[in-house]
């Protein structure tokens, strides 16, 4: 065999650079489902099933363009590891060489290189043409600024692909000025229900499970039994067919009130408006310049307004890249981060969502059942009660990477870490983001059928979100005071008397001391 071509469970693009120059005759393709992909952070099921599924589709593809592969499944090989997979592939075929896109791990990375330095294989790892933002290029960006803030990424972002601007000659080559004169409509976005709720919720594409699929929720709901969640709601994307379908519907049906509802939670409401194309786009069934071609299109074509069509661009052109950039420039300092040095541990609800806390049990109990949650939900629900209640960002981050069927580390670790924890000390956000349930209240219908009260702070009804809200400021009110994007939270805090103070730290107190009975 002349090169080995290595496919990850994250890299299923016939497109892939991988796949440059792949010769059928001398090549191979190898795939590996490990053990240990499900089990070095406790999976939940749908995100296992999904990786399998979509692996197996993906694989199945192959021999149609005459390419030989060797597919190492869990029933037929059982590695316990990737490395070990790989390891026992060298040593049987012995290529000439192993090629395959850069992970977006670091772990599996390391691992790899690895196994390939000790049995003297040869190793290229190929750009992720994927994204479209180079590692290289992200780093020679934030050579160049003070402080990482996605706003000017994505102007950058904006020039450099020619999306949304005006002029026939968008980008680089022309004109720098954004379509509307804005670069960022946000102020049109982010509303709540009001006191109705959502009305007319759209419904989604409903994908029937194959009999590949059906094998490996077989294989999933056995082999990982005692795994968190649940596999019986699966509906996730397996196949770029079906991708596209969720990215048609989603721009056909849901795009047009994505930018106002995207911030909004409601009981009886899992999905909205959002797009439900992370999976897809993180396993690379669909790539992010189709996604927002589609977008812009129905933008351009009078299909939806300005907002909308900017708002979504801006979470895939600017915030997705962003992200990549971040992992890939700090990776193995954010594992570690830990700027507020909280030691709490991860309440057990947090694996179930049996909690008192009515937005915790619904934001958790929507992730065990479908492994999705939406970006306020993760950030301003499980998030910020995690930062509040001081609870370790590594153990949190474990929760994050194992519970949603997009997460994969490069996206999920500046997420949590970086967004929803502060654990980097604000390398590329101004505050932290925390608030008291009065936001909850406001943004969503979960404090009405709760047995705290979002208003109160201290005493047997105080919600743990405003206890904890007012605690957290407290203690590092010397940074929140001299921050002016927190000055006002801080001026709040100061109204209140020192009796106030004290009562909310002793309430705290307790509730920090008993995190698994609230
Ligand atoms: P929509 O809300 O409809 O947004 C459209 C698309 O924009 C998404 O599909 C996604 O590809 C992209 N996007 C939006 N925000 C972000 C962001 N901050 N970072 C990267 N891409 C973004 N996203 C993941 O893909 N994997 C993760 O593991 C992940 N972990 C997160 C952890 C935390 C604590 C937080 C706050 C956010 C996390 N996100 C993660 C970002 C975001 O929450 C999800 O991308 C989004 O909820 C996916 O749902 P959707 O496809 O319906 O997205
Ligand atoms: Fe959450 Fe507090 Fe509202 Fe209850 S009262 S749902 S704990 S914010």
């Amino acid at each position: 065999m002349r090169n080995l071509v290595l496919i990850l469970g994250d890299q299923l693009d016939l497109e892939s650079s991988a796949f440059d120059q792949f010769d059928v005759a001398q090549d191979k393709v190898l795939m590996i489902e490990a053990v240990e992909e499900s089990t070095h952070v406790w999976s939940h099921k749908a995100r296992t099933a999904l990786f399998l599924s979509a692996m197996r589709h993906f694989a199945e593809a192959l021999p149609k363009k005459k390419m030989r592969v060797l597919y190492r499944s869990l029933d037929t090989h059982n590695d316990a590891t990737l490395v070990a997979g790989l390891a026992a592939t060298i040593i049987a075929e012995k290529p000439q060489k192993l090629i395959m896109v850069e992970p977006g791990d670091l772990r599996v990375q390391a691992g790899i290189t690895q196994v390939c330095d000790a049995h003297a294989c040869p190793l290229t790892m190929r750009m992720d043409t994927h994204f479209l933002c180079s590692k290289a290029d992200f780093a020679r960006w934030a050579g160049k600024t003070k402080t990482l803030r996605m706003e000017f990424f994505y102007r950058e972002m904006r020039r450099k692909t020619g999306v949304l601007m005006d002029g026939d000659k968008g980008g680089d080559k022309g004109a720098d000025k954004p379509v509307g004169g804005e670069w960022n409509y946000d102020a049109e976005n982010r509303k709540s229900f009001g006191k109705g709720g959502p009305k007319d919720v759209p419904t989604h594409p409903v994908f029937a499970h194959d009999a590949i699929t059906q094998e490996v929720l077989r294989l999933v709901e056995s082999r990982f039994a005692s795994h968190p969640g649940t596999t019986a709601n699966f509906n996730w994307p397996v196949t770029r067919a079906q991708a596209l379908v969720a990215l048609n519907d989603f721009v056909a049906n849901r795009l047009p009130q994505f930018g106002p509802h995207q911030d909004a939670m409601w009981t009886t409401m899992s999905f909205g408006w959002h797009a439900l194309l992370s999976s897809s786009l993180n396993l690379k069934l669909v790539c992010p310049l189709e996604v927002i071609t589609k977008a812009e299109s129905a933008y351009r074509q009078g299909a939806i307004d300005l907002a909308s069509a900017e708002g979504f661009i801006r979470q895939i052109l600017g915030w997705r890249e962003f992200i990549r950039g971040v992992y890939f420039l700090d990776g193995a300092a954010l594992k570690n981060a830990n700027h507020y040095h909280h030691q709490n541990k991860l309440p057990g609800w947090y694996w179930t969502g049996k909690t008192q806390m009515n937005c915790m049990q619904h934001v958790i109990g929507q992730t065990m059942q479908f492994g999705y949650a939406h970006h306020i939900q993760r950030l301003m629900i499980t998030g910020m009660f995690g930062v509040t209640a001081e609870i370790t960002p590594q153990a949190l981050c474990d929760w994050y990477l194992a519970v949603y069927v997009d997460a994969v580390e490069w996206v999920e670790l500046p997420n949590t870490a970086g967004m929803a924890l502060f654990a980097n000390g604000g390398r590329f956000t101004s505050k932290p983001y925390i608030a008291s349930g009065a936001y909850v209240k406001r943004m969503s219908n979960y404090c009405s059928g709760c047995r705290y009260q979002p208003e109160v702070k201290t005493g047997a009804n105080a919600c743990p979100l405003t206890t904890l809200y007012w605690n957290f400021l407290d203690k590092h009110i010397d940074t929140f005071a001299h921050n002016p994007r927190t000055a006002l939270m801080a001026k709040n805090l100061f109204r209140l008397s020192d009796d106030e103070r004290a009562a909310i730290r002793v309430e705290a107190k307790r509730m920090l001391k008993n995190l698994d009975a609230l």
